[in-house]
């Protein structure tokens, strides 16, 4: 017998839960492409894509994934022969130097580690000894969806100044964006990438790029840019398709309409940002209650730079994919792998997993999910501390009561 059947549970990073209102919106027919509702829905979701990312710039929209919007920012900034400085926390990170350096450019990284975040002082110390300024862009990645670590922007931009250096500073926020705190503007933002399957809770397909007037003099004197990933004609121009370099959209975009009302004019981005992180100190006190007896531990070992909306960690002795598999198989909850901790050929490969708790999520799927793990190490002889969903339930009656109270 199984225990699997009713609603599953997708609880990895990306595509993330896809509300039944989202998924409604989209089931329609397909509209006039030339006029009418779409142009205008169109509109309101650039305006409310500048909100979620807390921002007065620019915003464009591609038909693409994370991984093409990473492309488009290079293209946009950059010209042949260029540098660029990238600060990795782990997979994503690296994953977009491999993509600068297959695209021409001389890169640069500066790697800190598969648990740390970003530390400032190295960014400001490569960027001071880079006196003729020849690095364009410091790529970095606001939380790793890997390595599960938060990075503070902030704190980057200020060695970009502290250094007085010009390059622009290009962020990553396709794991981050509406489920963790952030300001483009505040924070000196002058490229930030998004996906539409994470925090934005829509089907994997869309790729937002917003740039600051700073990104958009310099993409003029750049010259990498392709017809398809210009972002001038997707933020500029007169004509409707010109946005889109061709057909919208269009089932996407009624998706997102939906989402964006959900997250601007419902739920609200600060709730959002702390639905998020009580959610992910109730995962992390059963992490920490399992970890007290056996192989088991969180990734990223300082609280203050663990990533709100995934949770990675590690199970000894093969446990983790042995209860991935039993999760799926018997309780209905997919968790995510592991990526980037080992080769997948290896045997520590099957040591880690990661728990998303991004996007569509509330107490109970998170409680569930929790306690579906403590059932799977059970049943599957994983030594494991006690008191795990207890302290998750504590966790959540704690932050229920402060947001209650306003604290
Ligand atoms: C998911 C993710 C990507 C890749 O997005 P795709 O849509 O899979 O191409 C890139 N960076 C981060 C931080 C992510 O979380």
């Amino acid at each position: 017998m199984s225990l699997a059947n009713g609603r599953n549970y997708l609880a990895i990073p990306g595509p993330s839960v896809i509300p039944d209102r989202v998924l409604a919106a989209m089931q329609r027919p397909a509209p006039n492409i030339y006029h009418g509702e779409i142009i205008e829905t169109t509109r309101s979701i650039l305006d409310d894509l500048r909100r979620v990312a807390r921002t007065s710039g620019n915003v464009a929209i591609y038909i693409s994934n994370g991984h093409g919007t990473w492309e488009a920012a290079i293209t946009n900034m950059c010209s042949r022969g260029d540098k660029v400085l990238v600060a990795m926390t782990q997979h994503f990170g690296r994953g977009w130097a491999e993509w600068a350096s297959a695209m021409g450019l001389e890169v640069e990284t500066i790697d800190f580690g598969r648990s740390s975040a970003i530390d400032p002082a190295r960014i400001e110390e490569a960027l001071t000894a880079d006196r003729s300024h020849s690095i364009r862009a410091v790529l970095m990645t606001h939380v790793d969806t890997a390595s599960t670590v938060r990075n503070d922007i902030k704190s980057v931009r200020a060695a970009l100044d502290a250094a007085g250096h010009p390059a622009l500073l290009a962020v990553d926020a396709i794991a981050s964006l509406a489920c963790e705190e952030l300001h483009f503007d505040d924070w000196g933002i002058d490229v930030m990438v998004g996906a539409s399957q994470k925090g934005l809770m829509v089907p994997p397909g869309l790729g937002f790029i917003w740039f600051s007037e700073k990104a958009a003099a310099a993409s003029n004197e750049a010259d990498m840019s392709t017809p398809y990933w210009d972002w001038t004609s997707r933020t500029t121009s007169t004509e409707y398709y010109r946005y889109f370099a061709g057909t919208a959209p269009t089932h996407h975009l009624f998706g997102l309409r939906e989402s964006l009302t959900m997250i601007l004019e419902e739920e609200g981005l600060e709730t959002i940002w702390r639905r998020h992180r009580a959610l992910a100190r109730a995962v992390w006190a059963a992490f920490e209650a399992w970890g007290k007896d056996g192989e088991i531990a969180l990734n990223v070992s300082d609280a203050d730079v663990r990533a709100h909306a995934v949770t990675g960690a590690r199970v000894g002795g093969g446990g983790a994919s042995r209860l991935r598999q039993w999760l799926e198989e018997n309780a209905g909850v997919t968790l995510g792998i592991g990526l980037g901790m080992a080769p997948p050929t290896e045997p520590a490969y099957h040591d880690y997993l990661r728990v998303a708790h991004m996007g569509h999520v509330n107490a109970h799927m998170t409680l569930g999910a929790l306690a579906a793990m403590e059932a799977g190490m059970q049943a599957l002889d994983i030594p494991h501390g006690s008191g795990a969903v207890e302290a998750a339930a504590g966790v959540v009656a704690r932050e229920v009561e402060a947001f209650r109270v306003g604290r």
